[in-house]
């Protein structure tokens, strides 16, 4: 099920066709703060965000709490980046 288009920054839905990303993924660009995303990319986050998010992990803070304490990402890839970090330690 695909969501409506909206900026993961400001969610506005004013975007404008930005070219093609690496994977061939449409680019939009964010009539309003100007933030450049790729399409159907619901796991894109800033690098800063996901050290902050990982360093929370790593602290043993539960995903419900870092999503509330960083509004704007999805609790699903909190879990996500919280499966990958126990796989890594048992390997
Ligand atoms: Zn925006």
């Amino acid at each position: 099920m695909e969501k409506p288009l909206a900026c993961p920054k400001c969610h506005s839905t004013s975007l404008l066709k930005w070219g093609l990303g690496a994977s061939g993924r449409q680019k939009y660009r964010c009539a309003l703060c100007r933030r450049q995303f790729v399409a159907g990319s619901d796991h894109f986050l800033e690098p800063e965000k996901k050290a902050v998010v990982m360093r929370l992990l790593e602290a043993g803070v539960e995903p419900a709490k870092i999503r509330e304490a960083i509004p704007d990402i999805s609790l699903r890839w909190v879990y996500e980046l919280r499966r990958r970090l126990k796989r890594d330690r048992q390997g």
